[in-house]
């Protein structure tokens, strides 16, 4: 008789229910989640990205496909009864007692998950799709990956980015220096990070200037200080409305790792204002772009799926 051994699954989706709701900030919801299927819920770490699927007037979680294949399955499903997923960052994760910790930005446009985020309550089930606690070696999940030996971290994102900046400057030692712009809807936002011996801290609240004026003008300031007297280097155009903007260093999906860089810098936030920091930061500051992490969070005026 042969035995198979059916392969080892290292991320799955867990049904998960809202245990409470914590309003830390304006704008930032702690939705905690909890249940027995938490208790192998995998935490990476760093920025680990996951996916979240919320229930709509037309569809239930029970609609959605959850084996190996499932977005194949999804992809096939008729678009009106596909439940909808979104992508977050874990927050914190609590196994013994089966609970996990995502913070959401209530943002005032009606997508699937601001609705949810709104009209959420205790008891209220999503499910979410991440690694277990069986994953080993390098996470698909996390960009956040600095060559060995890094000088200082430019680290910089709205509010969107402001949960996996709070991870990564929670895990990073308190050796590390750099600098951390954040750009949030309201001036209390700005509390949400935690804080880090090492960083200086250049949050700002959007107020009534026009969208990532902050995120922009620091960055730029950031990197004049960090890499003075950098040269340029030829950057081509990505064009944010065909495709995602996704450019991590190799490393971070088990490339060869650069060993050392005077600076490490990880920008996410809305594709269009990355896009600009990317042409700044490789064209102007000539940052080495096998040291920067480029990720395009979301796009303005366009859902996520
Ligand atoms: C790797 C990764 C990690 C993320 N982690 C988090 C996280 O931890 N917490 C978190 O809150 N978000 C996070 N996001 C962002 C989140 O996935 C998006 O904001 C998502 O589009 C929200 O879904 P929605 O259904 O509300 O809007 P969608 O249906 O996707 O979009 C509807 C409309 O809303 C606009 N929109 C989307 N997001 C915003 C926003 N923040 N402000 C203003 N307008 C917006 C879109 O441009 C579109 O016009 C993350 C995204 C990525 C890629």
């Amino acid at each position: 008789m042969t035995t198979t051994t059916p392969p080892l699954t290292t991320s799955r989706f867990f049904r998960a229910a809202v245990q409470s709701i914590t309003h830390l900030t304006p704008s930032f919801r702690r939705f905690t989640f909890a249940g027995g299927d938490l208790a192998d819920y995998g935490d990476p770490g760093l920025d680990q990205r996951i996916k979240v699927v919320f229930p709509t007037e037309l569809t239930t979680l029970d609609a959605m496909p959850v084996g190996e294949d499932w977005y194949a399955q999804w992809r096939e499903l008729p678009e009106l009864t596909r439940p909808p997923f979104r992508t977050y960052t874990t927050r914190a994760v609590r196994n013994a007692v089966g609970e996990v910790d995502i913070d959401m930005v209530a943002h005032d446009v009606r997508g699937p998950a601001s609705a949810w985020i709104d009209r959420a309550g205790v008891g209220d089930e999503v499910l979410i799709y991440a690694p277990t606690t069986a994953h080993t070696g390098i996470s698909y999940g996390i960009d956040f990956v600095p060559p060995a030996s890094t000088g200082s971290y430019l680290l910089a994102g709205d509010e969107t980015a402001a949960p996996a900046l709070a991870v990564i400057l929670e895990q990073l030692p308190a050796t590390a220096t750099g600098v951390v712009v954040l750009e949030v809807p309201h001036e209390r936002d700005i509390a949400y990070l935690p804080s880090h011996p090492g960083f200086r801290y250049r949050g700002a609240a959007r107020g009534g200037a026009a969208r990532h004026t902050h995120l922009v003008d620091a960055v730029e300031r950031a990197a004049a200080e960090l890499v003075p007297g950098g040269r340029g280097a030829e950057v081509e155009e990505i064009d944010i409305d065909e495709g995602i903007l996704w450019e991590v260093p190799r490393t971070a999906k088990g490339g060869a790792a650069l060993k050392s860089a005077p600076l490490y810098a990880w920008l996410a936030g809305e594709a269009g204002a990355i896009k600009t920091l990317r042409r700044h930061l490789v064209s102007e500051h000539g940052v080495d772009r096998r040291a920067v992490a480029f990720m395009g969070y979301w796009r303005e005026g366009r859902a996520e799926n």
